[in-house]
């Protein structure tokens, strides 16, 4: 042996990857499905990388060699470039990013199955393979196992069932194998056997058709041009011969088609592509005429039909074969979304999300595996599915920090590792959205992305206006209630007009921030122009969090000062910690107006599976007047009697404390905005704040959001924050509290130095090491350390050599947990 490779075992509880030999002769490549001698028994393990030299503490003899190589590249090409690229990029092994993307135990479920070999000229009946001459020549274990294979029709056998029957059949198999008389596959399992169904397809009309004929091509067309037969049958009152008839005359084609195991939807009428709005037009006309890969900003405001855009862009790829993958922030909050895939593709669509099991995650990966182009809607690590032939990759809502993986590692962003993949396999990625990130507006002013707008509602709706309401005056006016004169009055008129309204509570999370009730002063760090916060030490008690000292913390640099007993600005002594949950909101709103019927949307009411799709569908059917909740309503609803939006205070979102509040606040509440007035009475919003002055809210009240984003982005440059400059945030945690605080010590020394020792590392600037805002979470204390660097002249950012994470890797002890999150979005 020459060459070794490093193996990932795929076996319960086996951590890691093995070192095995290569017998000589062997081609093997990254990536490969081979099988490996383990203890005693032979185990799946895919290859990770081919290495020249033995690792020293290695002893050579104790090598074993690989047992097999069942599958060479299993992986396409491109697949397999796109992991080691996150495994580069995210700092993380290849084995956890494989452990993310592919389904536990995909090997395992495997089965491995022995064959005998059709050789070109002989049909299998011809009894192919070796002389009798021949075989005599073998061990009589290998005759065995020959004649056991004979005797199966498909000339094929589970390897399970060869072994049981077949005393010393590993030797028997390799003498076989080495003479290319047999050889061996991995097979998916055959539980869960796709479920074949007669399906109906309009093929075209015809104008000599009999009314009841005409009736049924009708009905077909309404699903969207195919439906499952005996519902036709069922829902028509009619019978196969006319549908064979209506066949005959090239009306209709009756097929066989797969039914895929999909979570339940409700019934959803056919869907025919709309006509083209001139924006849309131009739009789709564009991304048509993309062949390879390019990014694309869709920028729409809400309710301009970037939806229907999606629906048209992905039709025309599915005709041609191409798979289309469609990532979307969270599947649960979205059900209408859905609901329209499946209304205009009908059962093609195959649904992936992090709630499935183990199983149906295989599925998914199996059914994918067979080649046959799917599209797939999914949450974020649907962007490692394995499609076939891959057309399109749609990236809906792309601002979303849902997309952000924060743990485990790979910390990866779905919307870089598309923009990868669209590379890899030269497609096209559009990214959609009312409010786009300005990482994303960044790059298509950089000339990286082609900027695509639909800048008008569809039927040329006005966007709602936004009344401003400063609470500061209704406070100094002696109203102490949360709901402003304006909300109260808008709020009252509801139930008269028949209308709904929708209450917004940005949900504060962990993070407090103090400001001051009479003039809306906000305490911030004097660094680093984030909000300080409380410092909860114990998140899971936060009835608690009254009698901890009042230390107000900079998470970011550590920066600390007690709570002052009066505002610093105003000197009124109203300064107080800020936020108010869904509960106490709906509480209020019963005593102000017990005759208006709501329905509380929150993490709290929606934990039961299906419970957003009940209470979305509660409120469309008009069961509720008023719906309350938290940033959940910015997803996902689009109801046109809905005319009312109150904002209750836009504070808690404007004071994270994070350097992307400002542009995280832009996009919530120009999103809520958005769920009003889509239907034909116009809207209305109401927007309370501390802060009616503050650029954003006044960007948010006069739609400007390219002034907005022009603003912030200049706003960023001085500080190297991103876009311009790479942030990578380094947590560290532990059980032991004294411990963690002394590694991030030792830690951020030992940055210091490196990075003042090598010139290649200086851009590198060190903030903190700091406690977490939340300090402590399930029993682990924790600390940070973010690494800034500007990005360097051509663009790329300065990546940090895998030896140098290694050695950082290496200052940490044992039993302190570090995770790196390259492009951090959760400082909390
Ligand atoms: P967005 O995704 O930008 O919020 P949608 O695609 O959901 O917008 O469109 C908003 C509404 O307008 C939906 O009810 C949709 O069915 C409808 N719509 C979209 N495009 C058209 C069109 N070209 N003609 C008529 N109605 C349309
Ligand atoms: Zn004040
Ligand atoms: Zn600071």
């Amino acid at each position: 042996m020459t060459t070794w490779v490093n193996v990932l075992v795929d076996c319960p509880g086996v951590d890691g990857a093995f070192t095995y030999g290569v017998p000589l002769g062997w081609a093997v490549q990254p990536g490969d499905l081979v099988q490996v001698p383990f203890g005693q028994n032979q185990v799946g393990g895919i290859v990770l990388s081919v290495v020249a030299e033995l690792p020293e503490d290695l002893d050579p003899d104790q090598v074993r060699p690989l047992g097999e190589i069942l599958s060479h590249r299993f992986f396409s090409l491109a697949y397999w470039q796109l992991l080691e690229r996150v495994s580069h990029y995210y700092y993380t092994s290849l084995i956890q990013v494989l452990r993310t993307a592919l389904p536990p135990g995909l090997l395992q479920r495997s089965q491995r199955r022995i064959k005998i070999k059709a050789l070109p000229s002989q049909p299998l009946s011809s009894k192919p393979g070796p002389t009798a001459p021949e075989l005599a020549q073998c061990s009589p274990q290998a005759q065995r196992l020959w004649h056991l294979l004979q005797q199966s029709p498909e000339k094929d056998y589970s390897w399970r069932y060869l072994q049981q029957h077949c005393p010393k059949s590993q030797t028997a198999l390799q003498e076989l194998l080495q003479k290319s008389w047999v050889e061996s596959y991995l097979r998916p399992p055959l539980v869960n056997q796709p479920k074949w169904r007669q399906a109906v397809i309009l093929v075209q009309e015809r104008g000599d058709l009999t009314p009841r004929q005409q009736e049924i091509l009708t009905y077909v067309k309404q699903k969207g041009g195919e439906c499952w037969q005996n519902v036709l049958l069922k829902d028509c009152k009619t019978t196969l011969g006319t549908l064979k008839t209506l066949a005959t005359k090239g009306c209709i084609s009756l097929i066989q088609r797969q039914q895929l195991r999909l979570e339940q939807g409700i019934a959803t009428p056919g869907d025919r592509p709309k006509p083209q709005t001139p924006d849309q037009a131009r739009a789709l006309d564009q991304i048509q005429a993309l062949t390879g890969t390019a990014t694309i900003l869709l920028h729409g405001v809400t309710g301009s039909g970037k939806t229907e855009v999606y629906l048209q862009a992905i039709a025309p790829r599915l005709g041609q074969q191409q798979s289309v993958l469609v990532l979307v922030p969270e599947i649960g909050l979205t059900p209408q979304l859905t609901d329209r895939f499946r209304a205009r593709f009908g059962d093609r669509i195959l649904i992936y999300h992090s709630a499935l099991s183990d199983g149906e995650r295989y599925d998914t990966w199996r059914y994918l595996l067979m080649g046959e182009a799917r599209l797939v809607i999914g949450t974020r690590s649907a962007v490692f599915l394995p499609l076939q032939n891959l057309g399109l990759i749609i990236l809906d809502e792309e601002h979303d920090g849902g997309y952000k993986q924060d743990q485990p590692a790979p910390c990866y962003h779905a919307r870089t590792v598309a923009q990868w993949r669209s590379q890899l396999e030269n497609c096209p990625l559009i990214l959609g959205s009312a409010t786009p990130s300005l990482d994303t507006w960044h790059q298509s002013q950089a000339g990286q992305a082609i900027y695509l707008s639909l800048p008008e509602r569809v039927h040329g709706q006005p966007l709602p206006p936004i009344e401003v309401i400063d609470m500061r005056q209704e406070f100094a006016q002696g109203n102490r209630s949360i709901f402003s004169k304006a909300l109260q009055g808008a709020l009252g008129q509801l139930g008269e007009k028949q209308e709904q309204g929708l209450l917004f509570i940005h949900r504060r999370g962990h993070s407090t921030f103090v400001s001051c009730r009479s003039c809306g002063y906000v305490m911030d760090c004097p660094y680093c122009s984030v909000s300080l916060t409380y410092h909860l030490e114990q998140l899971d008690q936060p009835a608690i969090a009254h009698q901890l000292p009042h230390q107000l913390r900079c998470h970011y640099c550590n920066f600390s000062q007690a709570v002052p007993p009066a505002c610093p600005a105003c000197g009124s002594p109203y300064l107080k910690q800020f936020g108010s949950g869904t509960q106490r909101v709906s509480a209020e709103l019963t005593k102000h107006f017990p005759h208006l019927r709501q329905i509380r949307f929150d993490s709290d009411t929606t934990r039961k599976k299906g419970a957003h799709r009940e209470l979305l569908h509660q409120f469309a059917q008009g069961e509720a007047d008023v719906m309350v909740g938290t940033q959940m309503l910015t997803k996902g609803i689009d109801l046109p009697q809905v005319s009312l939006v109150g904002i209750l205070t836009a504070d808690g979102l404007l004071n994270l404390p994070d350097y992307r509040a400002s542009e995280r606040t832009f996009q919530v509440l120009t999103q809520v905005a958005g769920r009003s007035g889509r239907g034909e009475r116009p809207g209305r919003v109401i927007l309370q704040t501390y802060a009616p002055e503050h650029p954003v809210i006044q960007a948010v009240q006069q739609y400007q959001w390219h002034e907005f984003a022009e603003q912030e982005l200049a706003s960023r440059q001085p500080l190297d924050y991103p876009p311009w400059g790479q942030l990578i945030l380094l947590r560290l945690s532990s059980l032991n509290e004294n411990r963690v605080a002394e590694t991030a010590k030792d830690l951020g020394e030992w940055l210091q130095n490196q990075f003042a020792q090598d010139t290649s590392l200086s851009p590198w600037q060190i903030l903190g090491p700091a406690p977490a805002t939340v300090g402590k979470i399930a029993q682990r204390y924790r600390w940070q350390i973010l690494l800034k660097s500007p990005l360097r002249d051509d663009k790329t950012t300065v990546h940090l050599e895998p030896e140098f994470i290694a050695r950082l890797r290496q200052v940490c002890p044992k039993d302190v947990r570090l995770s790196i999150d390259v492009e951090p979005q959760n400082f909390l």
